[in-house]
């Protein structure tokens, strides 16, 4: 469902990918791990169409970007964002929900504006993901009336209000006190276990990498050092720089 064929992406002098390649099936659950500045950001960042990028082809959810006759760098237009809202939900490490819109707006606008749902269906899935996140009696509620955890939670009850068949998360607990950690990862984990929906997680929650993840690649420098099961590449890694980042995060 993804697919990252020779892809090169600098930012001037700095190579970040360096004619990268990546593949991820339909219904895999993918983790990237790998030191600060390896280009982890980066690779979802392009996905969803927030960075151009200069070589090479990338395929996702039936689309396609590239450049034409090879002439770089590769912008997303109009038409390719509004394909990539429909199709790819992204998390971030900041909630990124709309400040001056209730918690029901802010899922509901999405499935309204680029969907063409009606506003009693927006707002009928809107409540199901709500009870889902277990945020039913916060619908009102204004973004920064909430907690950390509540707000990512509301922003993967917005993500998922799009029906995305890809959802890629970037460190989506990094910017939460620890106590709140927890309830972040619950929903996630429920959200690994649908079969069909395809995951790509950046993340240093190395034990939660461990249970829900089919293939744990190991990012530096713009390549996938090493990838594999995560029992094998948490545990038993074959690559030194692997076993030295592990050693350091664990
Ligand atoms: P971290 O674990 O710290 O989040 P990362 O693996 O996600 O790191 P990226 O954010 O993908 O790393 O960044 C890769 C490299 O690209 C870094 O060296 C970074 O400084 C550089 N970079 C990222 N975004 C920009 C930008 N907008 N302008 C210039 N350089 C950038
Ligand atoms: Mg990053």
């Amino acid at each position: 469902i993804i697919e990252f064929e020779t892809v090169t992406k600098s930012f001037g002098a700095l190579t970040v990918l360096d004619r990268f390649d990546f593949r991820v099936r339909q219904g895999e659950k993918v983790t990237l791990i790998g030191p600060s500045g390896s280009g982890k950001s980066t690779v979802l960042r392009i996905l969803m169409t927030l960075e151009p990028f200069e070589g090479g082809n990338i395929r996702i959810a039936g689309q396609s970007y590239h450049m034409p006759d090879g002439k770089g760098p590769f912008r997303a237009t109009q038409a390719h964002l509004f394909n990539i809202r429909k199709h790819v939900g992204m998390l971030f490490q900041q909630f990124n929900l709309f400040p001056h819109m209730t918690v029901l707006r802010n899922i509901t606008e999405a499935p309204v504006s680029v969907l063409g749902l009606s506003k009693a269906e927006a707002r009928e899935r809107a409540m199901d993901l709500l009870a889902m996140v277990g945020l039913s009696d916060k619908a009102t509620f204004y973004p920064n009336q909430l907690s950390g955890g509540q707000q990512q939670r509301v922003a993967i009850a917005r993500a998922l209000a799009m029906r995305p068949k890809v959802l890629l998360f970037d460190e989506p607990t990094s910017a939460l006190d620890p106590e709140l950690v927890g309830e972040v990862l619950n929903v996630i984990r429920k959200l690994a276990e649908e079969h069909d929906l395809t995951m790509i997680m950046v993340t240093h929650e190395m034990r939660f990498a461990r249970e829900i993840s089919d293939r744990v690649c190991f990012f530096d420098k713009g390549r996938i050092v090493e990838e594999g099961p995560p029992d094998q590449l948490l545990v038993r890694p074959s690559h030194p720089r692997t076993a030295a980042f592990l050693a350091a995060v664990l």
